[in-house]
């Protein structure tokens, strides 16, 4: 499928309205470290940041860094994550994860994109989140709440994760990649729901390809 790449200014604009909207916009994960923020975004899949924030204060006081999270063992990792969606593979995850970061990355979580790719139960979208929250590399990392609202707001029409994130790259300036990415997931999170928009609600109304669409089928 060919990219859609909408003119920077309508994504300047949408940016501009979405700021407004959520001025505090944030990583709504918890951490102190790059090596927290890692396994705190690998529990994130499937789970809310809530329940996350939830989990990890009592595991990062137990084990901050790889070789404690390894001490912890399978069994101890689970009592602490077992409220957490898919922990079993989480588990498994993590814990190859600290092995790798022990043995090739000398205890360190790696800064580079690749690198981190190559982390078991590390994909695209928590490379993304590490590399631009612990380490200010802007990134946009595009999880549920930021595919369909770029797609409702017409900032992208890619059919996965991927097409997406390469379409707002190109739309949306590198120094907002980051902003763009928290601001998208707040409005997800706020007005811009799954199952329920709150449209009448929203200021973005205006130039949102969902929103259109709706009026068009409320007339029919
Ligand atoms: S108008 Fe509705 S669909 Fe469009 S961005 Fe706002 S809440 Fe989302």
């Amino acid at each position: 499928m060919a990219l859609h790449f909408v003119p920077t200014a309508k994504a300047k604009n949408i940016l501009d309205q979405l700021r407004k909207l959520y001025p505090e916009a944030h990583c709504g994960l918890d951490y102190r470290s790059p090596f927290e923020l890692l396994i705190a975004t690998i529990l994130s899949a499937q789970c809310t940041d809530k329940r996350v924030n939830l989990i990890t204060p009592d595991l990062f006081k137990k084990a901050d860094s790889p070789q404690k999270m390894l001490q912890l063992g399978e069994k101890g990792l689970m009592s602490y994550i077992k409220t957490c969606g898919l922990f079993q593979a989480k588990t498994k995850n993590i814990l190859a994860t600290c092995q790798k970061l022990v043995h090739e990355f000398n205890g360190e979580v790696p800064q580079n994109f690749d690198a981190l790719t190559q982390l078991p139960g590390v994909g695209r979208k928590t490379a993304n989140v590490v590399i631009s929250n612990a380490f200010g590399t802007p990134a946009i990392a595009v999880d549920t709440h930021v595919f369909r609202v770029s797609r409702r707001l017409g900032l992208a029409k890619g059919k996965n994760p991927l097409q997406v994130e390469l379409e707002l790259q190109k739309t949306i300036p590198r120094a907002h990649w980051t902003e763009a990415h928290h601001l998208l997931i707040a409005h997800g999170r706020g007005l811009c729901d799954a199952r329920k928009p709150a449209c009448d609600a929203c200021p973005l109304q205006r130039g949102c390809r969902y929103f259109s669409g709706l009026k068009k089928s409320r007339k029919s």
